[in-house]
């Protein structure tokens, strides 16, 4: 990891505050910069990372005839790109193995480790699902995330209910049929 410049957020924060028309020395606010200093350390704290790391372990299928897995309900948190809000959701990840699979606790990691820098859901649905067609050479592959974003529920339109829904499909799932089959089976556990 190369973390963040800690002492640069620090000094960005407090001029922020001033630029608000806020004192950044009055007590309240001492130790603002700071915090925000370890909450951007966390929520960038994959920048740099591999992604594909997490699934360098694969478990060889053998002379199983691999079918469908499907991972649903994996929450994760992101933020935004454009406003620096968080956006919050589940990712649901399937795909159809050819010689490959994972453990299936690595697919949290996947998702949190490209979640963890600034971004954009429809760019971080496509990474995920381009992270498993490289680690795992699989068949297919469907990723749907369904996240809130900070930045339409709190601010600007205020839409506190609305969710934004993102696929990306890959290889044999990439056919509409096949793909519209996994969707259905996310969505039965979904809601
Ligand atoms: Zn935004």
């Amino acid at each position: 990891m190369t973390g963040i410049d800690r002492a640069r957020v620090e000094a960005a924060v407090a001029e922020l505050l001033a630029a608000i028309g806020e004192d950044p020395a009055r007590p309240g606010l001492r130790e603002t910069p700071s915090k925000v200093a370890d909450a951007y350390a966390e929520f960038f704290s994959g920048l740099g990372e591999d992604p594909i790391a997490p699934l360098r372990e694969t478990i060889p299928v053998g002379d199983v005839e691999p079918e469908l897995v499907i991972v649903r309900d994996l929450e994760f948190r992101s933020v935004c790109e454009h406003h620096l809000l968080p956006f919050l959701g589940r990712a649901h990840l399937a795909y159809l193995p050819a010689e490959k699979v994972v453990g299936l606790g690595r697919l949290p990691q996947l998702v949190d480790t490209l979640a963890a820098r600034p971004q954009l859901q429809e760019r971080l649905t496509e990474q995920i699902a381009d992270a498993l067609v490289q680690a795992l050479e699989p068949r297919g592959v469907v990723v749907v995330l369904d996240a809130q974003h900070q930045c339409v529920t709190t601010r600007g339109a205020r839409q506190v209910h609305s969710t934004t829904v993102t696929v990306a499909s890959r290889g044999e799932l990439d056919d509409p049929v096949r793909r519209a089959e996994v969707i259905t089976l996310i969505g039965s556990a979904a809601q």
